[in-house]
């Protein structure tokens, strides 16, 4: 092999790519990992976020957020565990239950006590629970040794930038700033893939026995169907809308909090969380809400998140770009857990209520295992895969670790079918960083 052929390309260093890559070069596979955005250290300082999120419309009036950047959307996720079950192995058509046991060991999952819920939180629990809507605390991907009395630590939040240093360490070549514009389909099987890496001279090809997609939404549905598979998002897509109502509470002393720890189930598909959050996310929800005057009341204001199961629908045009209408039965819904928020803020003693626009979570349901896809996550094309969130197939769990346990099981799978040259020992590569 020279230094443009590999055992696996990986497109994207998000939950997906990041394990994928972890546990391959654990196995002296090798890997060539290409990332479109920067390795910049990580932090939630507004410029920051505003350096790596990007938004795409999933509906009207409505948009998801991704990250661009090494380990993707957990720079910016909020870190709520709620896990995989039975339903969601029976939906997705694989068991991953000795996966999901691994991913335990390997994630850090913890439980949050009454420590964790700062005061902002304890209002609004209090008054939910007055009112007959119990909020319980999920576990959450955070490590409680950097969280001393539960205060809030970024730091503390599992993100997926560890293990991409732990591939490079065990031997995978990174690329960042490596934007991949195509697959390269030859004979009807997949070979490598074109990308732009300016710090390289421009448009570069690097070729791979194997070509895995891990690039979410909207990236990977787009390569797909540039490559020539004509049925992505045949079924939709959900995307989970949600808003968030704030409101005030003259003298409250409320601090930076870890978003979404707790929540009632309505029973409905619909839930309600408390809206807790840090400062500077704050200001970007005020921001882009035009509420100026706002931007510096974060102690004050309490919140509450709603959040619907939306079902499938909707669809991904040949430019990639996702597009439904929620049914007006949704959208009923979505108007009766306003009235609920408001009524959980005022008797919490909050004034001055006012609801977000609406947004989106991170697309799935988009590609299905038996249809779009083999169990081994293969496409049609011969040696092109897929594993990333486009294919997590249950709208009410959170998917990371879904993704972390699909991820590892294909790896497994992966470095099987690669054991002859796998066999002989590959010297660790250079990294390339922008
Ligand atoms: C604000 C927010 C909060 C969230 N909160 C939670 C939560 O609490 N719990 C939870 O489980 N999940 C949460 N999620 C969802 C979770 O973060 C994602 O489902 C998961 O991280 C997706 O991982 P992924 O591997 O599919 O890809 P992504 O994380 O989307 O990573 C894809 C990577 O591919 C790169 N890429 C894209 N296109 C290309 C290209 N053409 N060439 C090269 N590289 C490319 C991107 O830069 C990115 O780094 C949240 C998401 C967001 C945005």
């Amino acid at each position: 092999m020279d230094n443009n052929e590999f055992d696996v390309i990986i497109v994207g260093t998000g939950a997906s790519g990041a394990t994928l890559a972890r546990d391959l070069s654990r196995r002296g596979v090798k890997v060539l990992l290409l990332e479109r955005g920067a390795q910049r250290p990580l932090s939630e300082k507004l410029s920051a976020i505003a350096a790596i999120a990007r938004e795409f419309p999933v509906a009207a009036g409505m948009k998801a957020t991704t990250a661009y950047t090494v380990g993707g959307a957990t720079s910016i996720y909020f870190g709520v565990c709620k896990l995989p079950t039975a339903e969601t192995f029976d939906k997705l058509g694989i068991d991953l239950t000795r996966e999901l046991d691994e991913a335990r060991r390997r994630l850090p999952i913890a439980e949050v006590s009454d420590d964790f819920l700062p005061p902002q939180s304890l209002v609004v629990r209090d008054s939910a629970r007055a009112l007959g809507y119990p909020m319980k605390t999920h576990p959450m991907l955070i490590d409680p040794s950097q969280c001393p009395q539960g205060r809030y630590a970024y730091e503390a939040k599992w993100k997926a930038a560890t293990f991409v240093d732990e591939a490079v360490a065990g031997g995978a070549m990174l690329a960042t700033r490596a934007r991949v514009a195509r697959v390269i389909v030859e004979d009807g099987r997949a070979v490598g893939v074109e990308y732009f890496h300016k710090q390289g001279g421009g448009m570069r090809k690097a070729y791979g026995k194997k070509i895995v997609l891990c690039a979410g939404s909207p990236a990977t549905p787009k390569l797909l169907i540039d490559a020539g598979i004509d049925d992505v998002g045949s079924r939709g897509f959900f995307c989970k809308p949600a808003f968030m109502v704030f409101g005030s509470v003259p003298g409250l002393a409320g601090r930076d909090a870890f978003l979404g720890m707790t929540e009632c189930d309505l029973g409905n598909g619909v839930t309600l969380g408390d809206g807790a959050m840090t400062a500077s996310l704050f200001k970007l929800f005020m921001l882009s809400n035009l509420k100026p005057t706002r931007l510096f009341a974060h102690a004050s204001t309490v919140s509450v998140a709603v959040a619907l199961n939306d079902t499938l629908g909707g669809r991904i045009d040949a430019n990639g770009n996702y597009s439904k209408r929620l049914l007006p039965a949704e959208l009923d819904k979505l108007a009766a857990a306003e009235g609920i928020a408001r009524k959980i803020l005022e008797y919490a003693g909050a004034r001055r209520l006012f609801r977000s626009k609406y947004v989106a979570g991170t697309p799935g349901g988009v590609l299905w295992i038996g249809e779009h896809l083999d169990r081994d996550l293969q496409t049609r094309i011969p040696n092109l895969y897929v594993c990333d969130q486009s294919l997590v197939p249950d709208v009410t769990i959170t998917p990371l670790v879904l993704l972390v346990c699909l991820a590892g099981r294909l790896a497994n799978h992966l470095a099987d079918a690669l054991q002859p040259r796998v066999a002989a020992a590959v010297a660790p590569s250079d990294t390339v960083t922008a």
